[in-house]
């Protein structure tokens, strides 16, 4: 399966918007691949699909969660921006065959991030936070941070996130609270 193929799919299924988004992160997750040396095939197909259930409708979102995703979704159930990661790497299992764990957990956890996190799944996680069109405070820095220390880059992105979800009363999903914690543990 071929990373064109996966990008025709991809634009059968998301606006142009987010498929020029996804097409973003893959070009700043493989930078950030060679960078540090990391596997370019996985971190190139997991970038591609990691949106590609972006745009499904709540209930079906819901649905897949709920029916395979069982346990570790239904505290954040009514929170569709965590559900779309669980659907795509759903989808890229069923739809697309892809087996391999490292992939699949990348497009899972892009999102909320995880303690424990691999090569693969860092860089995903960052480049879907840092790719070029993104803009929020502190970007610029977190953009120069991954290019030389991805944990302290992780870090301090998923600091500014935590501040932001709670000045704005949002959930924070315990497995980015892990994930700092474990960063902070590691740094
Ligand atoms: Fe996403
Ligand atoms: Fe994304």
């Amino acid at each position: 399966m071929t990373i064109d193929f996966l990008k025709r799919e991809l634009s059968t299924v998301l606006s142009k918007k987010r498929y020029e988004h996804s097409i973003r992160v893959l070009d700043t997750a493989l930078n950030l691949g060679t960078i540090y040396d990391g596997d370019l095939n996985k971190i190139a197909i997991a970038a591609i699909l990691h949106d590609y259930a972006k745009e499904l409708k709540r209930d079906e979102l819901i649905k897949i969660a709920s029916e395979h995703f069982k346990l570790e979704t239904q505290d954040y159930i009514s929170n569709v921006e965590i559900l779309h990661s669980y659907a795509s790497a759903y989808i890229a299992k069923e739809r697309f065959k892809i087996e391999d764990t490292e992939i699949l957990d990348a497009i899972k956890y892009h999102t909320t991030g995880r303690k424990n996190m691999t090569l693969t799944e860092k860089i995903v996680y960052i480049a879907d936070a840092i790719e070029p069109k993104r803009e929020y405070p502190h970007v610029e820095k977190i953009r120069d941070l991954a290019l030389v220390d991805l944990n302290e880059a992780i870090l301090l992105e998923v600091n500014k996130k935590i501040e932001y979800l709670i000045k704005h009363e949002f959930i924070i999903h315990i497995n980015s609270i892990e994930m700092r914690n474990w960063l902070l543990k590691i740094s």
